[in-house]
């Protein structure tokens, strides 16, 4: 991707290591004076200023940011943009909430122009939000799939999309059938996959909503097109967990019906995963699956509490990744996602170091949509993403942030007060893609 070399200057993070791996406070590198110099959509230098500021080519433009803290631009890994409407719509169980709120809202996503206005505010608010790469559930019609995907396409963002597969147990303006879901999504794939930052991702809403004849196509399409994502949900509710096992009483647990159907491997990458058996979560492990832990969304909907210590127990470790969820998901804020999982943590008793948290929201999600090639860390030779937050956004926090003694506490802090408030300035492919009014950045 073209553009001008860029260059912003103040306090950064990036990764030394997986913190899952190292003791946490080991695996940050924090320099507290750093230089990002991005050209062509990707990071050229990353380090100290001293270190970097020579080598920048003559005439390269430095913005400077003080009581700032420079990041690797977030990864949303599950959000469906087309629930944007109806975020907030008052908590029921996951499957009431369908029926109630979401396919409604869903409806209304047959007409294109309609869909076009939602994901332009959608886009805006991940840019808004420090969010630059986000795999996203589209409606089950093509134009809502084909509008988010060409929108994306003048944002510079990383979107990864698909239209979702539904071709049972939903109401009729929203179903498709196996043939019709295989042949649109080949469309779209053909159309989109590849180009530029944009990815597709083969999207069955979840196996209660698909035939068997639908699964089985899911797959064919996902063999027939290496380096597509495969999206879904699995394991959020109990009762949906019930459903399943009545839909598929062939097989041994819900797990067992993504294997049959082809719907595991590195690339595929599923939400929420709360109520899984110890066989399950090895199965997922073993075969590279990802999931998507959803925390706001699972308070909200009531679901449980995703057990993150189990999953990063099994070997090798299942691969992890922060998500949104909205618009079961109460915010498009990785920020407040991380500080939400940090209480999930609490509540089962597995504290989450704050290095941890901002793991999981940038190169773990990353991982998870693999994609660890390309963004979630700050380093030459990756895209240019990059997400400036504000250490002084409220009166609160800049008190609070002035009195903090380490970089554990400074990201502890921004996890629980963070919120949009807190994105001055974000990066995506190597140039500003949006900036607070009062952003502030001084050109040097
Ligand atoms: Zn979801």
């Amino acid at each position: 991707m073209s553009g001008r070399p860029t260059a912003i200057r103040g306090g950064a993070l990036a990764w030394r290591a997986d913190p899952f791996n190292v003791p946490p406070s080991e695996a940050l590198r924090f320099e507290s004076d750093a230089v990002v110099a991005m050209r062509d959509g990707r990071i050229e230098h990353f380090g100290a200023a001293w270190e970097v500021l020579p080598r920048l080519a003559p005439g390269t433009e430095v913005t400077r940011f003080d009581r700032a803290l420079i990041v690797p631009g977030f990864v949303d890994c599950h959000v469906h943009y087309p629930q944007l409407p109806i975020i907030g719509a008052a908590g029921h169980p996951l499957l009431e909430w369908l029926e109630r709120f979401t396919f409604p809202a869903e409806l209304a996503f047959a007409d294109a122009t309609y869909a076009r206005g939602i994901a332009r505010l959608f886009l805006h608010e991940l840019a808004r939000n420090g969010t630059t790469s986000a795999a996203v559930f589209c409606t089950v019609h093509a134009q809502s799939a084909e509008a988010l995907i060409s929108e994306a396409e003048a944002t510079r963002l990383r979107i990864i999309a698909g239209k979702t597969l539904m071709d049972r147990n939903a109401p009729a303006g929203l179903l498709d059938s196996a043939q019709r879901g295989y042949d649109e999504s080949k469309a779209l794939i053909a159309r989109w996959h590849g180009r530029g930052r944009l990815g597709y991702a083969i999207t069955p809403r979840f196996v209660a909503t698909s035939s068997h004849a639908q699964l089985e196509s899911a797959a064919t399409l996902w063999r027939e097109h290496p380096g597509t994502l495969l999206q879904s949900h699995l394991a959020e509710n109990l009762d949906e967990v019930a459903l399943v096992r009545r839909l598929f009483p062939e097989c041994t647990d819900y797990v067992d019906v993504l294997e049959r159907f082809g719907l595991l491997g590195a690339g595929a990458i599923h939400g929420h995963g709360i109520h899984l058996s110890e066989r399950e979560r090895a199965r997922l492990a073993a075969t590279g699956t990802a999931i998507a832990h959803c925390p706001t969304s699972n308070f909200f909907l009531g679901s449980g509490l995703f057990d993150l210590r189990a999953a990063r127990a099994c070997e090798p470790p299942m691969r992890v990744g922060l998500a949104t969820d909205v618009g079961a998901g109460t915010t498009l804020s990785m920020l407040a996602t991380m500080g939400a999982a940090s209480w999930v943590g609490q509540l089962r008793g597995q504290p989450l170091h704050p290095a941890r948290a901002l793991w999981l929201a940038t190169r773990g999600a990353a991982q998870a949509l693999a994609l660890d090639n390309c963004v979630g860390d700050l380093a030459p030779g990756l895209d240019g993403d990059v997400a400036v937050l504000d250490l002084a956004a409220t009166p609160l926090l800049a008190a609070r942030t002035a009195q903090v003694d380490d970089i554990d506490e400074l990201l502890a802090v921004l996890m629980t007060f963070g919120d949009d408030r807190c994105v001055r300035a974000t990066y995506a492919a190597g140039q500003r893609v949006w900036a607070r009014d009062d952003a502030g950045g001084e050109a040097q």
